[in-house]
């Protein structure tokens, strides 16, 4: 029987201790399993950097089933999950990645991933002709994608870049954070790899850092080089986070749910607003990438938001300092309602639009959060 996400999610696959049964299951610390009078492990597990410890497995498991894909990591940050794909790749492999993405990527990418002879091709984000351009230009290992893409939430169709992938001989690995697997399953579009910061709206209580990949059997090679890869050099969460981590995700479904409506209301008020220059939210049906999302996403858009203010950059940055409800803070996907200067944040080499601030919607009552806005506008405007 295949459940819904709904009923995956509220028990968390239903485990429990083995033998008193409790539930959930207790966290368990140790970092070393001690071996049988026949010198056996109990469990085929030695230690933790290893195999992790029995509480990922039950998180591992649920990621899977919600991604529909065969196996999960859990890593021990999105970052680490990231990079550890990256890492799992031969030198002189040629990786073709969005120009505009998580900022925290791309600028590993241009250190490190060039240090350690990767040919890393940037192209404009969501725009397929250029991402089937750079796949037929030479060989290439991998082509990643984020949508919709931080800071500007611009859409790239996942089903039309697996097929620009697979003709080339390419993987496909897509970043998944901000829809969550409650609105977009890339596995079911072609995609051979999902990655997840899980410190955002998967775990959705600002408290733990943590990271994912899922992958649907499609890429065996790169994926047992990535469980290597997480083993040895111990991209590994605490036992502590990955229990945090599935207790968050018991409600992730009627968090998104609550969120993604209440992100749609606030930016049909704010694309409306006179000192508004634009509103970037691929739910508004003027958004450039609402048809691609509206085919890919289901039952939302998730809660992520970029507002263009007339004035620029000091009135992006006033209106980020007068807030009194959003938290001016960066990430996102929590209960909290966040904003953020990106470009501030992102420092040298940012992409991001000097006369944006970046939203993060959270589960506060929708019109106290747009009055927030709107009187943060207001002052920023008279002191800016
Ligand atoms: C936060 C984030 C990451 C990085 O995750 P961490 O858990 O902070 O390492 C990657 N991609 C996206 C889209 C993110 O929002």
């Amino acid at each position: 029987m295949s459940l819904s996400p709904d009923t995956l999610v509220a028990r968390a696959l239903g485990g429990r201790a083995s033998d008193t049964g409790a539930f959930p299951a207790p966290v368990s610390l140790g970092v070393t399993y001690v071996r049988d009078a026949d010198y056996r492990l109990p469990a085929a597990m030695a230690y933790q950097r290893d195999q992790g410890s029995p509480g990922f497995a039950q998180v591992e498991q649920l990621l899977a089933e919600l991604e529909h894909g065969t196996d999960a990591l859990l890593m021990s940050s999105g970052m680490a999950a990231c990079t550890a794909v990256f890492q799992a790749l031969p030198a002189g492999s040629r990786v073709v990645v969005p120009q505009v993405m998580y900022f925290g990527l791309t600028k590993w990418l241009r250190t490190f991933g060039v240090d350690q002879g990767l040919d890393v091709v940037e192209v404009p984000t969501g725009d397929l002709d250029a991402i089937g351009a750079a796949l037929r230009a030479a060989p290439t290992a991998l082509l990643w994608i984020e949508t919709p893409a931080n800071p500007t939430w611009a859409v790239t169709d996942v089903a039309a870049a697996a097929d620009l992938a697979a003709t080339a001989g390419a993987v496909l690995a897509v970043d998944n954070t901000v829809p969550t697997p409650v609105h977009t399953n890339p596995l079911r579009l072609g995609a051979g790899i999902v990655m997840h910061s899980c410190t955002k709206y998967l775990n959705g209580h600002d408290d733990v850092v943590a990271g994912a990949l899922v992958t649907d059997g499609s890429v065996p090679e790169l994926w047992s080089r990535i469980q290597l890869q997480r083993q040895l050099a111990g991209q590994v969460p605490g036992s502590l986070e990955a229990y945090l981590l599935q207790r968050g995700m018991r409600t992730l479904t009627v968090r998104m749910r609550a969120i993604s409506q209440s992100a749609l209301a606030f930016a049909e008020h704010f694309s409306e607003h006179p000192a508004v220059e634009r509103v970037a939210y691929p739910g508004l049906i003027s958004d450039p990438g609402h048809k691609v999302a509206q085919s890919q996403m289901t039952g939302g858009y998730s809660g992520m938001l970029s507002v263009f203010l007339r004035g620029g950059r000091e009135v992006a940055l006033e209106t980020a300092k007068a807030t009194e409800l959003f938290l001016p803070a960066t990430s996102l996907g929590g209960t909290a309602s966040l904003i953020e200067h990106r470009f501030t944040f992102e420092g040298p080499g940012s992409r991001s639009p000097e006369n944006m601030v970046r939203i993060s919607i959270g589960l506060e009552d929708t019109a106290e959060l747009i009055a927030d806005l709107d009187q943060a506008i207001s002052r920023a405007r008279t002191v800016a």
